[in-house]
């Protein structure tokens, strides 16, 4: 049976990109070579690294004065050294729910935090929305995309100071206008790549900010500088990401996927809207595109193992909802196909039909 993949991440990726992916662990460029077994330090490894840097800038319309960094250690990385870099004094945060809180909880331990906004009085439901940004912050932080609850912005932020986005799970989901950033960062796992690798994209004049001597490693100079080539960096998710990126470019860019992204979520939104079995769990202007998340509606609680075991049964993967929110959660990432939306509204379609009172 065809599997409908909704995992939240790892999650998703094209398939021919991991048909790409597995030619190349077979034989990389005709080499008679692994891609799991070369040596970083290749003219045709170099050749990856450019081409995805290529790619990227190309995708998500990246100015010059920007540089891309691929690191291992995840978003939860960069919770650290992004405050070890870039926090003197004091920071500005936003707390939309766990990873959110995460982050907030590493930047303590370099300086002042200041929370400036947070949804955490409704469950993270909802993105605040026209707090004020000090103009004395080293920075601000945001989490673009909450993973776990469902919400998104949908606009970027206008800052006085420089502003750091963790876009873990919609990076390259839709445009973002990069100029108002300083800083985007995060896990490749949700949207490019398998898991090992993590990226930022940051503004050159951010290494002027760099406050403190920090060991070599934890510097985002030292990355910068040597191209991620300082240590070994994670090559196979490095190419599977490079070959993402090329796919992206195939169908149309971001403008394409932003299209396809917003067609998919609007034909799960509207059956939660609709079927009397379900509802929505955030503000309905603040819905992720990437996250779907939805819970039985009141009086139909119980019903739940049910659809799971259901929906299970017609082939639906990964749509357990966190255990902070419960219920269910579709993750809809760039290389999930429409049909797998389709198949998942037939699915609460017929189950509501069968319970119809
Ligand atoms: C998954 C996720 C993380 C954690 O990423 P790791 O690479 O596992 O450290 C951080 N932030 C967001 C928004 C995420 O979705």
């Amino acid at each position: 049976m065809k599997k409908h993949n909704f995992n939240a991440g790892p999650s998703i990726l094209a398939d021919e990109v991991i048909e790409n992916a597995a030619k190349a662990i077979l034989d990389f460029n005709g080499s008679g070579l692994s891609l799991l077994s070369i040596s970083h330090r290749t003219k045709d490894f170099d050749d990856v690294m450019a081409e995805a840097d290529v790619l990227f800038r190309e995708l998500l319309h990246i100015p010059d004065n920007y540089k891309i960094i691929y690191l291992g250690g995840g978003a939860s990385t960069y919770f650290y050294e992004i405050p070890a870099n870039f926090l003197g004094r004091k920071a500005g945060y936003v707390n939309t729910g766990v990873w959110a809180k995460k982050a907030i909880k590493e930047a303590k331990r370099y300086g002042e935090v200041e929370v400036l906004a947070s949804s955490e009085d409704r469950n993270f439901t909802y993105i605040p929305k026209g707090f004020a940004i000090p103009a004395d912050l080293d920075y601000v932080h945001i989490t673009s995309n909450n993973t776990i609850y469902g919400t998104e912005y949908h606009e970027d932020l206008s800052s006085p100071v420089p502003l750091i986005a963790d876009m873990s799970s919609d990076i390259l989901s839709r445009p973002v206008d990069v100029s108002k950033y300083a800083m985007i960062y995060g896990g490749a796992q949700k949207n490019l790549a398998p898991a090992g690798v993590a990226f930022a994209i940051i503004r050159e004049d951010m290494l002027d900010r760099i406050v403190r001597d920090l060991p070599t490693m934890m510097s985002f100079r030292t990355h910068v500088e040597n191209n991620s080539m300082f240590n070994t960096p994670p090559v196979f998710p490095i190419y599977v990401l490079k070959e993402t990126l090329k796919w992206l470019k195939s169908i149309g860019g971001v403008d394409e996927i932003y299209r396809r992204n917003k067609e998919k979520a609007a034909l799960l939104y509207d059956e939660i809207d609709r079927n009397p079995l379900f509802r929505g769990t955030v503000e309905k202007e603040d819905r992720s595109l990437m996250n779907i998340c939805f819970v039985m509606a009141e009086g139909c609680e119980e019903l739940a193992p049910e659809f799971m075991e259901f929906a299970k049964s017609r082939g639906m993967v990964g749509i357990k909802g966190h255990r902070l929110v419960g219920g269910f959660r579709a993750s809809c990432y760039n290389a999930l196909p429409k049909e797998s939306v389709e198949a998942l509204v037939a699915c609460m379609q017929e189950f509501a039909e069968a319970h119809k009172k």
